[in-house]
């Protein structure tokens, strides 16, 4: 690696003053499963990774308790222990893991710069793009009280817990639609909170929902707070807000399920990568190469579809083959 001498760099936007730089062969942006597996591949073919873990050092299942679907763990695992044993593999093969963040990039030219936060440049040959997705919540207090305590914005991860159980899904949408209908699935009753009186969702999985005898769609309903002593106990909703029929309506449930929609952490990286209109990182059908050569996306930031520890892990594995490929192409 080699450090050249402070310097001012000017981006799109900001002025970023920048105290750095240094060159490196591999730079995986995001310490999640996707991160952490593209690390582990690139370290053992001597791309000698650099990796640097945002905010959320392990990313989003160190926000949850039991993970009981990731090969491996016959028992379960709980996620922050599954990330920390993820990060010391990749520190096992020499992966050079740092706290910071990504906060500007300029994949321009033939070395990509990324800048790390504001004020030190990274040169690299092959950048990984592994920064994940963020639920979104309503923004209710009660969200944050009852996290892990009843509230999820994934039900393929947690329904499991809410088997035979009432609960309600937020939302209007293909994943609204999708996870009602995966929770009827091992559910007793799931209700649907629509905030208009239609669904935006595709036909086909409007029809599914409509189908499913123990789905109950509340239309025209939005949340107000949710209650309960040692977790969620029921949800209180308004009915028709703003209108003379409008009327507080509160449901017993155990669990209550966002899925008003994701936002991909990709806005450091739009500039030059293409994505579709909601923000995922545009990837090559059956690669994770991206629109510029050398640059590749893992995870949940160029997945709308599965977005699970899995998918995003096989996802790294995928982008540290196709940079040590590319860095091969490069050399000869
Ligand atoms: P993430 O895990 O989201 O990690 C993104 C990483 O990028 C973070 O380290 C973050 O700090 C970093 N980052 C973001 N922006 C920047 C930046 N600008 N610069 C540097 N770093 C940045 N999936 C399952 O398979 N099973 C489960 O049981 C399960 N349970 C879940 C429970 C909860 C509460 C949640 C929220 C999700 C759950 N999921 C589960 C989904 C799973 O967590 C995700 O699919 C998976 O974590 C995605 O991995 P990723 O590596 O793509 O991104
Ligand atoms: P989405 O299409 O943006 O839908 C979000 C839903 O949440 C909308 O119904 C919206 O209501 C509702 N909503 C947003 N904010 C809300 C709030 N504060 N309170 C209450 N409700 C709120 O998001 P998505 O369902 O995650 O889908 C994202 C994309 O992925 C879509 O293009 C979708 O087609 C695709 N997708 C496809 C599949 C599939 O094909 N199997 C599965 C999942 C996702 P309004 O309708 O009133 O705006």
């Amino acid at each position: 690696m080699e450090f050249f001498k402070p310097m001012d760099l000017q981006s799109d936007q900001k002025k970023t003053h920048v105290e750095s730089v240094e060159k490196v062969k591999c730079l995986i942006i995001g310490s999640g499963p996707a991160g952490y597996t593209a690390a582990i591949y690139a370290a053992r073919a001597n791309l000698k990774p650099v990796l640097y873990t945002g905010m959320q050092m392990g990313g989003q299942l160190t926000t949850t308790t039991e993970v009981e679907n990731f090969p491996g763990y016959p028992d379960g695992i709980t996620g922050p222990v599954m990330m920390e044993d993820l990060k010391k593999q990749a520190e096992r093969f020499g992966t050079d893991i740092r706290f910071g963040l990504a906060t500007d990039a300029d994949f321009n030219g033939p070395t990509h710069k990324v800048t790390i936060d504001d004020t030190k440049v990274i040169e690299a040959d092959s950048v990984i793009i592994a920064t994940g997705a963020t639920a979104r919540y309503l923004g209710l207090e009660a969200e944050k009280k009852y996290a892990g305590m009843g509230v999820s914005a994934c039900a393929t991860c947690d329904g499991f817990f809410y088997k035979k159980k009432d609960v309600a899904v937020v939302g209007g949408g293909d994943t609204a639609a999708e996870e009602a209908t995966y929770l009827a699935g091992l559910c007793n009753k799931v209700y649907l909170i629509v905030r208009r009186n239609v669904l935006r969702a595709s036909k086909a999985m409007q029809e599914r929902v409509l189908n499913t005898p123990n789905i109950q769609v509340l239309w025209e309903h939005q949340t107000v707070d949710l209650f309960g002593e040692n977790g969620v106990e029921g949800v209180i909703l308004v009915k028709k807000k703003g209108t003379p029929q409008e009327e507080l309506v509160k449901i017993k449930i155990d669990g209550f399920f966002l899925a008003i929609g994701h936002t991909p952490n990709s806005d450091v990286f739009k500039k030059f990568l293409e994505t579709d209109e909601v923000g995922y990182i545009k990837t090559i059908a059956g690669t994770s190469k991206t629109n510029v050569r050398g640059v590749f996306a893992a995870g949940d930031v160029q997945d709308p579809h599965y977005r699970q520890a899995v998918t995003a892990a096989g996802s790294g594995c995928m982008a540290a083959i196709d940079a040590e490929r590319y860095l091969s192409e490069l050399k000869s």
